[in-house]
């Protein structure tokens, strides 16, 4: 691909507003798109600003974010579950002793961690 403006140069993307493909020397990167130098700058500017808004709002980011939140939940419940009977199991085993109740406190310090994280995540959901 060639750039709209310039025949003779190569593309380096294309505008994000107009579709036209641009070279470096036309090209305005706005972090998110590229737009045409003087032409599609305010275009693609609230363009991206649009779909920041959407990306933010829409019922699809809700749903990945409960359903990440339900995962993280499981996970968390797992490991300190898992955590309880590591250390359960340490304790009534003295050879065992120091290494399966370390790894039992592992796993509890990480799933109370794990829900604290999807409680935040709750939380989040609920303000938006
Ligand atoms: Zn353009
Ligand atoms: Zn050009």
């Amino acid at each position: 691909m060639s750039c709209f403006y310039h025949h003779d140069r190569d593309s380096v993307g294309g505008c994000k507003s107009c579709g036209k493909s641009l070279c470096p020397e036309c090209a305005v990167d706005l972090g998110k798109g590229l737009a045409c130098r003087g032409h599609c700058e305010d275009d693609v500017r609230a363009l991206i600003t649009l779909i920041d808004r959407n990306v933010k709002f829409s019922p699809q980011t809700a749903r990945i974010l409960e359903s990440s939140r339900k995962i993280r939940s499981s996970a968390a419940t797992f490991n300190l579950m898992t955590g309880a009977i590591f250390v359960a199991w340490g304790l009534s085993d003295t050879e065992r002793f120091s290494f399966i109740i370390i790894l039992g406190v592992c796993f509890l310090a990480y799933g109370t961690f794990g829900i604290f994280q999807a409680r935040r995540l709750a939380k989040e959901r609920q303000e938006t």
